[in-house]
């Protein structure tokens, strides 16, 4: 039998792969005429491929990697677990170390009273988790007509049924019987793409109160949760004017409706505090967590929850629940990883020191003739592509063909950045040294400039 690893050639594993393995967001006949880039091992922020190609990645693995590659005490702290006790569920009136110790951990770590946690495989099944959730707490409290949960248009909450119709991506809706019914959204706060003339802060407002209206229009004994990532991340790293939180917060207080923070992405350091709740003064009733919460060193997701909506569950039987909730390996692994996080002060260090060096470089981009706008948040930033600064205006091809062309010419150069359209993001490990940055942005400086050649040559400037 062959014996398949790092060692082997990387055509035979590109073939090997195109043979056998079906890519998620993926167009798997294109990628398997060019073959896959093999990553074979990561140390920091550095990626190795099977071609020797050190890769500086951007987008720390899928906005995950928050602690960096290659940590040790991970590794070691998953083989002690293993050892102990490498499985048991907690269904059956049982419980374990692992997920006490991880969920007494945070409720100390999460703002206001989100004391208790639901443990999932994931994001998108923290985020299934949570429609049923809102719903039973609503049908136990004698409203099972308040069902209807407010999302936003190109927002995103994982891929499965329930969470891919929480999210408002036409193109995953278009495939495989989305939206689930009772599921209404809204528009999106992209002042850039969607603002026109109007001042940022109005705009906030006015999308913001998009979602008043729907509740007056659907009526507020149908609405049961609004739900928003508190900075759009899969949509295109898209931060809402200041205006806009302050203004869904007092909409959800008066109406009744429980408020649900997705911070899959913006947990865990990612804004420069532990969660983007804190940096946008949110107060949601459930809070959506997985990613960071191990920096992707094994899959575990969650819904933090209030004392409310806890005490209300407690008072039933959730008919609910994961054969991998509460994974005490994953436990064990997310516990350790808040630790260095915590202990190594990586958090505090993005807050004070790393993000505001980013943000100096990064916006440094805004002199690049194809970029109209930089954002940044933390350690989380895009800038977008466009023909004509002045105007925001779009590019007459498809959009993504700009996008595309530009993150094609970035990992050329050895860096992962990815894009959304044509919308370039960014979302490094957090643990990025200032120089590292430094070399993140000469290389997207160096494929901008390639881009724009290249899309001058194709007539498409
Ligand atoms: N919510 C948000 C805000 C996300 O960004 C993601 C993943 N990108 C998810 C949910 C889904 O998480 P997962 O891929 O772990 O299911």
């Amino acid at each position: 039998m062959t014996v398949i690893s790092n060692h082997m050639p990387t055509a035979e594993l590109q073939a090997l792969d195109a043979a056998h393995h079906l890519h998620p967001f993926t167009n798997g006949g294109e990628l398997n005429t060019k073959g896959a880039r093999i990553i074979t091992r990561a140390k920091g922020v550095t990626l190795t491929d099977s071609e020797g190609n050190e890769i500086l990645d951007g987008m720390a693995g899928l906005w995950c990697v928050n602690v960096g590659y290659g940590r040790k005490e991970m590794a070691e702290v998953a083989a002690r677990q293993m050892l102990e006790l490498p499985y048991y569920n907690t269904f059956f009136q049982t419980s374990h170390v692992p997920a006490i110790a991880l969920s007494e951990r945070l409720a100390k770590l999460s703002p206001h009273d989100l004391n208790h946690v639901f443990y999932a495989g994931s994001g998108s099944e923290a985020n299934d988790t949570n429609i049923r959730m809102v719903r039973t707490y609503w049908a136990e409290k004698g409203h099972p007509e308040k069902k209807t949960i407010i999302a936003r248009k190109n927002g995103y909450h994982g891929s499965t049924v329930g969470s891919g119709s929480l999210g408002g991506m036409t193109g995953m809706h278009a495939q495989g019987g989305m939206p689930i019914p009772d599921i209404h959204h809204i528009d999106q706060p992209n002042w850039y793409a969607e603002g026109g003339d109007t001042d940022p802060n109005e705009f906030g407002l006015q999308r913001a109160r998009a979602l008043e209206e729907a509740i007056l229009e659907l009526g507020e004994d149908k609405v049961a949760a609004f739900i928003g990532e508190p900075i759009q991340g899969a949509g295109g790293v898209i931060i809402p004017p200041e205006t806009y939180w302050p203004e869904i917060q007092r909409i959800c207080e008066q109406y009744n409706i429980l408020l649900i923070a997705d911070e899959v992405i913006t947990g865990f350091g990612r804004t420069g505090n532990w969660f983007g709740c804190e940096t946008f003064d949110i107060k949601p009733h459930i809070m959506t967590i997985a990613k960071g919460l191990s920096s992707g060193y094994a899959p575990i997701g969650g819904s933090l929850v209030c004392d409310e909506v806890a005490e209300v569950m407690n008072s039933c039987e959730f008919n609910h629940g994961y054969t991998y909730s509460g994974h005490p390996v994953a436990c064990a692994v997310a516990l350790e990883n808040l630790r260095l996080l915590d202990e190594e002060g990586i958090v505090e260090k993005v807050g004070k020191e790393t993000a505001p060096y980013l943000k100096k470089k990064w916006e440094s981009l805004n002199e690049h003739p194809l970029v109209g706008e930089t954002q940044l948040c933390g350690l989380m930033g895009s800038m977008a592509l466009t023909p004509h600064k002045d105007s925001r205006a779009a590019f007459a091809a498809e959009a993504g063909t700009a996008g595309l062309i530009c993150r094609e010419h970035c990992f050329a150069n050895n860096l992962v950045m990815r894009h959304v359209g044509d919308r370039m993001v960014i979302s490094p490990p957090l643990v990025i040294t200032n120089a590292e940055i430094d070399t993140l942005v000469e290389r997207a400086w160096k494929a901008l400039d390639q881009a724009h050649a290249q899309l001058k040559d194709e007539g498409l400037l």
